[in-house]
């Protein structure tokens, strides 16, 4: 979800499993450790779309970790591999390219059992 685009009322729409490097997991172990206890279970036994990102907070229509998100949402909707659904011309001409090595994917790979 990236804050210049049409955000609002999409549901996750484009917040689907999403690759991390070690870097990104580490700031996001912090991040989820960090929450209020209510906060990370309501979080966690949200019901979601199949797919959807184990963060995104169904409740407030948003990350529920923004400012611990990866680069690839935060680039999401700016580049020509990443391109917003309902908002295509926001996308530039060339491709996103992660500045480090995937260990892998967010809901897939690590799930809230590895965000104790
Ligand atoms: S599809 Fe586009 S407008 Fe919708 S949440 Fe994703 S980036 Fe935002
Ligand atoms: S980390 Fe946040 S912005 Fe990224 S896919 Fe999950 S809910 Fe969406």
């Amino acid at each position: 979800m990236n804050s210049h685009l049409p955000c609002q009322g999409c549901r996750g729409l484009c917040c689907g499993p999403v690759p991390v490097t070690e870097q990104e997991l580490k700031k996001i172990r912090k991040k989820v450790k960090a929450m209020p206890a209510k906060i990370r279970v309501e979080l966690k036994n949200q019901q979601r779309h199949f797919g959807t990102c184990m963060f995104y907070d169904m409740e407030k229509d948003k990350c529920g970790i923004h400012d611990a998100r990866p680069s690839v949402c935060r680039a999401f909707g700016h580049y020509s591999n990443l391109v917003c659904f309902r908002k295509p011309k926001a996308a530039a001409a060339e491709p996103w390219r992660s500045l480090g090595s995937t260990v892998g994917i967010l809901s897939v790979d690590f799930t809230w059992r590895d965000f104790k």
